[in-house]
């Protein structure tokens, strides 16, 4: 059993849309191939994996040094004991292999990358879908709900008319089946701001609620002003309030805010989760973690997040990763997590999930195809095989 090949291919997001931090017109992606020595019906079996939105694609990382340490590896190295499948974790050593602790940055995007297209290969070759193959190796003899609770992300700064367009934008998420929609903050004065988030709470129907995200835009003394004018509206939560490695600061919001914060998405090591729950401030009875394993190094390294939380006190149903794609989606229905992002609307087509997986009261059916199921995307399947073809 051997990976006999693997390629890059780099595509822009090309999102016209913009948070309070970033704009997405200049985003891209990494899209990997692994490709192995296995068929199935006659056709070879290809893993493949992309980075979540908002970090670039990683060509450089995973040309110069990980694809090198694949293919330099023994096939024997990449494998499960017995040579039953290839192994993850083996493999996610091997790449990793030469690298100093620390400074995760790109890096573990590029391993969650590759991570990724393991994970898609080992459930192809299963004939499973991910959710299943997951679910059978790390929770074996537990019940897991066929559904898995989704928001719908979006709400980005439109400019002129904001207001309307943005109210709009987010409705248009409920008549599609969610009950919780975000939008971003932090962008425009606290007031503008306000105006806007009260435009949208007199328009959502009852049973729906209203996230909002600042995306670390705020200093820490706006942070707790704006936490002060928050607390007036019933909020979802208030997500990355000050810089994301600024700990002391969100326990300074956290003082001030009595509803729910979430933050996570750009921690991309254990560690890096270990000092959030340390001195971040952070509640576990309401509080809500986005780690998105795709960007910090892969699913084992989630896992080992997960069993730190859990130490800590931390329940599964607060962590709800970052990302709105098809591999969380299978790894929040494998580990029975509080739920996982989707982008109904932007980023398309690696955002979203498979057609077959279907909206319905703020809850997505689990996808059934073997592997994440990437290829039966209408918008993905051309980029996969212009990389499969290359
Ligand atoms: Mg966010």
């Amino acid at each position: 059993m051997r990976i006999v090949d693997i390629k890059e291919m780099t595509f822009p997001i090309s999102s016209r849309i913009r948070n309070s931090v970033i704009d997405f017109s200049e985003m891209t992606i990494s899209l990997v191939a692994l490709v192995s020595d296995q068929r199935i019906d006659g056709v070879p079996v290809i893993g493949f994996g992309f980075n979540s939105n908002g970090r670039y694609g990683q060509a450089g990382i995973l040309r110069e040094r990980f694809f090198p340490r694949i293919q330099n590896a023994k096939p024997s190295e990449l494998v499960e004991h017995g040579n039953s499948n290839f192994s993850p974790a083996a493999i996610s050593a091997k790449i990793l292999s030469n690298e100093k602790p620390g400074g995760h940055g790109d890096r573990s995007v590029a391993a969650g990358v590759i991570d990724m297209a393991v994970w898609d290969l080992v459930a192809k070759l299963e004939r499973k879908p991910l959710w299943s193959v997951l679910r059978e190796r790390y929770r074996p003899n537990t019940t897991v709900e066929q559904r898995v609770w989704v928001y719908a992300a979006g709400g980005y700064y439109y400019g002129e008319s904001d207001t309307s367009q943005v109210r709009d934008e987010l409705l248009r998420y409920v008549d599609l089946g969610y009950r919780q929609v975000k939008m971003k903050i932090g962008g425009v004065s606290l007031h503008e701001d306000l105006v806007r988030i009260e435009a949208v709470l007199s328009a959502l129907p009852s049973g729906c609620r209203l996230a909002v995200d600042a995306n670390g835009r705020y200093q820490p003394k706006d942070a707790v002003q704006c936490a002060k004018a928050l607390n007036a509206y019933e909020l979802a939560w208030f997500e990355e309030p000050v810089d994301p490695l600024d700990y002391a600061a969100l326990a300074e919001v956290a003082s001030a805010y009595d509803g729910p914060i979430a933050t996570g998405e750009n921690l991309f090591a254990r560690q890096e989760v270990q000092n959030l729950v340390r001195y971040g401030g952070l509640r576990p009875d309401r509080d809500v973690l986005q780690m998105d394993p795709v960007l910090s190094y892969g699913a084992g390294e989630y896992m080992e997040m997960m069993q730190l939380l859990d130490a800590g006190s931390w329940p599964a149903s607060a962590l709800i990763p970052h990302g709105g794609h098809h591999f969380n989606l299978h790894i929040a229905a494998a580990f029975g997590l509080g739920g996982c992002e989707a982008y109904p609307a932007i980023f398309a087509p690696f955002g979203g999930f498979a057609p077959e997986v279907v909206v319905d009261g703020g809850y997505v059916t689990l996808p059934t195809d073997p592997g994440l199921g990437l290829e039966a995307s209408p918008g993905l399947a051309p980029k996969l095989e212009a990389l499969r073809s290359l």
